[in-house]
């Protein structure tokens, strides 16, 4: 019996480097595979180099980049309808590499004071540090933006649509005063999402989100992403790289499969969301409810023409008795701190995302105690309004 020709290599060599000589590649893969190798071969020292210097792009490391983040990047990009884009470990990776790529020492940047809270602590507690000054302004009156302003402002953050009180900032204008500048706008898009508003179109030069919110949608990945001019996507990257912040394979993979429906997932969260606070705007025992579309809402006129289609799946109320409330909804809208998966979830802003701002802070902004989030999921809108209307009564 003649056996297969093989050279006698000893048993650890053989399953140290067994089936990796001859993979059989007759057809490819509709979905991308996971890439977890965490290093790259190469067949000679020019195509090492040519890959290392970026003249000819290859994977060569895991912390430089793998081929599923490259693709996350691809369709970020294309999704928010910028030349480049960045995947990170986290939406903090990408705010923080964002900023440093183009923040220096002696530098300013004016924010939102409704940023979301860890953003708040970057930009109070780390980026001082830094010798980076901040100074915090409510975005949705431009005026005030404009008298912040100083010589050496670089940046001014927010985000599109905030947390969690749904006030909507002008980006077009923010965009179009920060450039009369000299400096840069830098928006938030998680609470959105690019199927309902695309910053870069209304000027912003960098656009971030969170990846475990409405872009890859089911609470599972987590990641960030920054979009933006390559320029200024790649002064991100050099930081990113540098502190470590690169996103894994599996998470990148993960969101991909997210992205495929966002489109349909955002249609349903927005109906869905529409039509829950138009139903507690009119409950009794419902002091107030924060959601664009509502014809009180502060920037309705501007979130309608800034959101053709929708304003996503998040709102915000004030019942009157928000412990007992949430114990009663609990079992089928869970307490979760977080948002955008496809099932409906509540937060509490006050005990959980904005409780880095100090308490004084949170009043004025009016995060109270009692206000809480909801991230409406795309369930039937009937099982959904009666969960709620069951939990209030
Ligand atoms: N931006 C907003 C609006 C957020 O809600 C969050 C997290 O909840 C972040 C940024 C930070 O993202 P990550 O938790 O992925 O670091």
């Amino acid at each position: 019996m003649s056996r297969p020709d093989r050279p006698a290599y000893d048993l650890a060599t053989l399953a140290a480097r067994a089936g990796e000589e001859a993979r059989p590649n007759a057809s490819t893969p509709l979905i991308e595979p996971i890439y977890q190798s965490t290093v790259y071969s190469f067949p000679d020292l020019e195509t090492l180099d040519r890959a290392m210097s970026g003249e000819a792009p290859a994977a060569f490391y895991y912390r430089n980049g793998t081929p599923n983040a490259a693709t996350l990047e691809r369709a970020l990009a294309q999704l928010e309808g910028t030349e480049a884009a960045l995947a990170a470990a986290s939406g903090m990776a990408a705010i923080s590499a964002a900023l440093l790529g183009v923040l220096k020492t002696g530098d300013h940047i004016v924010a939102d004071a409704r940023v979301y809270g860890v953003t708040y602590a970057l930009l109070t507690e780390e980026f001082p540090r830094l010798g980076i000054e901040v100074s915090f302004v409510d975005a949705c009156n431009v005026g005030e933006v404009e008298a912040a302003w100083r010589d050496n402002t670089r940046v001014l953050h927010v985000e599109s649509l905030t947390n969690p009180l749904l006030t909507v900032p002008d980006v077009p204008a923010l965009a179009a005063l920060a450039h009369a500048r000299g400096g840069l706008l830098s928006v938030d898009n998680t609470f959105a999402s690019p199927a309902v508003f695309r910053p870069a179109e209304h000027g912003a030069d960098l656009v971030t989100h969170s990846l475990s919110k409405y872009l890859s949608g089911h609470s599972t990945a987590f990641g960030g992403v920054l979009c933006g001019r390559a320029d200024l996507v790649a002064l991100a990257r050099t930081r990113l790289l540098r502190l470590g912040g690169t996103v894994s394979a599996f998470d990148a993979w993960l969101t991909l499969q997210g992205l495929k429906t966002l489109g349909l997932r955002m249609r349903a969260h927005s109906g869905n969301a529409q039509a829950l606070a138009d139903v507690l705007s009119n409950h009794p025992r419902v002091r107030a409810v924060y959601h664009p579309g509502l014809s009180d809402h502060p920037q309705f006129h501007r979130a309608l023409d800034l959101f053709p289609q929708g304003f996503g799946g998040m709102l915000s109320i004030e019942v009157e008795d928000a412990p007992t409330f949430v114990r009663a909804i609990a079992p089928r809208v869970p307490l979760a701190p977080s948002l955008a998966d496809v099932v409906t979830t509540l937060s509490w802003p006050w005990g959980t995302s904005h409780r880095p701002l100090p308490e004084p802070e949170r009043r004025r902004l009016g995060i109270t105690p009692g206000l809480l989030r909801v991230s409406v999921g795309i369930e039937d809108i009937g099982d959904l309004l009666n969960d709620f209307e069951t939990a209030l009564g």
